[in-house]
């Protein structure tokens, strides 16, 4: 017999899955040039030359043991003191070795610092909408997630919705810019007015109030005027999830980090649990081959101009086609307002022209629907089409 609460996770909200053997499913059976699939975030991008060539690098010249062998849960120290080093050029910051830990992407580095900062019955906060794993993430842990309503029509951080929301059992909020699924970019001032909701409340429940900044998309944006915030520098209680998945186009490697920085509350306690969490939640550390490879790519990137191309390309054909949406600024997905209010009737009335989309629902926003464009250009292309028909068949739905 299997737990009753993985197999309601599994047969009710297990969205990711279902899209991935959906798309599959759908691709059998009328062919996968017919398919329009904008479902999942799965890069489109191969990841650069230079990847290659350092993990040939690392796997010639590292000594077997040490390549394969066990290390300090944490990660390899060289590994963590050149991370360090790139967020200090970067962002000016003093950090050390001390201050990573690497994980198995932002899901496992999600999952450690929340089992690190949680105990049963934690409220852990967002705004909606929000990458879909978060609510499992929390659960995981014993915490509750409580949803910050959604700012209708821009998306953007609102202070007083998330001051509603804090209690005295509010242990964290989680956010994520560049946003998977808006594609907005928190702006300093954003973060700034984050910073100072939390700030106040932490003073009036005498509690610590932590800010994951989860930012997988942070190297995808597509104005180079476009300034992502470093988090920290606004809010003494922030914590960073960071990976590789998306920037250099390598999600199945599985490798990113946490970084906390020496000013965080309870620092010492933090780093000592996080170095058990990553034993506990099963993934020990981060692969060594991966770890090794990253740090000497730490300036390149995956083309993301490929990516601005398929979102002007795609916004050009959906505007056209009568759908409204705001542009997105970075990550690589469309969030689109559904022309019918039922926007899974929407999503499943566009699967009958072979049209992928994901319903907002599983955001904690209804209403809206996300596309993934990280795909081939020519899918983009041959939707047009198929987004104008679907429109004249909401025309004919809604009289
Ligand atoms: N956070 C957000 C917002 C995401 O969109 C994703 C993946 O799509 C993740 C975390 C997990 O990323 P990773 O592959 O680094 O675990």
């Amino acid at each position: 017999m299997v737990s009753k609460d993985m197999l309601a996770k599994v047969k009710g909200g297990s969205a990711i899955r279902k899209l991935f053997e959906e798309g599959a499913e759908l691709g059998r059976k009328y062919g996968p040039e017919n398919v329009c699939d904008f479902s999942l975030g799965n890069p489109n991008v191969p990841a650069p030359e230079s990847v290659k060539r350092a993990m040939i690098d690392v796997l010639e010249m590292t000594d077997p043991n040490k390549l394969h062998g066990y290390m300090p849960n944490v990660g390899f120290p060289e590994v963590r003191e050149a991370i360090a080093a790139d967020i200090n050029k970067k962002h000016g910051t003093a950090l050390g070795a001390r201050n990573i830990v690497m994980c198995t992407g932002a899901a496992a580095g999600l999952n450690v610092v929340l089992k690190t900062l949680l105990d049963p019955g934690s409220e852990v906060l967002a705004f909606a909408p929000f990458f879909v794993e978060y609510g499992n993430y929390v659960s995981n842990h014993g915490g509750v997630m409580k949803v910050i309503p959604p700012n209708f029509p821009d998306f953007r951080p609102d202070p007083a919705a998330l001051a509603a929301c804090i209690s005295p059992k509010t242990r964290a909020l989680i956010i994520n810019s560049p946003n998977n699924p808006t594609g907005i970019v928190y702006s300093e001032d954003d973060i700034r007015a984050i910073a100072s909701v939390l700030e106040a409340k932490q003073a009036e429940y005498g509690t610590d109030i932590y800010l994951i900044s989860d930012e997988p998309y942070r190297e995808l944006v597509y104005d180079p005027q476009t300034v992502v915030p470093y988090v920290p520098a606004f809010y003494r209680n922030t914590v960073v999830c960071y990976s590789w998945s998306k920037s250099l186009s390598l999600p199945g490697e599985r490798i990113g980090y946490v970084c906390v920085p020496s000013e965080v509350s309870d620092f010492g306690d933090i780093m000592d649990c996080l170095s058990v969490a990553t034993r506990i939640m099963g993934f020990v550390n981060a692969p060594s081959l991966q770890q090794l490879s990253v740090i000497r790519c730490l300036d390149d990137k995956a083309d993301i101009a490929f990516y601005k191309r398929n979102r002007d390309m795609l916004c050009e054909g959906l505007s056209a086609a009568g759908l409204e949406f705001a542009r997105p600024d970075g990550a690589f997905y469309l969030w689109v307002k559904s022309p019918i209010a039922d926007e899974q009737r929407f999503v499943e009335m566009a699967k009958k022209h072979l049209l992928l989309l994901v319903a907002g629902s599983g955001f904690a926003c209804p209403g809206y629907v996300r596309l993934a464009y990280c795909t081939a250009p020519e899918v983009i292309e041959r939707s047009i089409p198929k987004f104008k028909a679907l429109m004249e068949d909401v025309k004919k739905e809604i009289g």
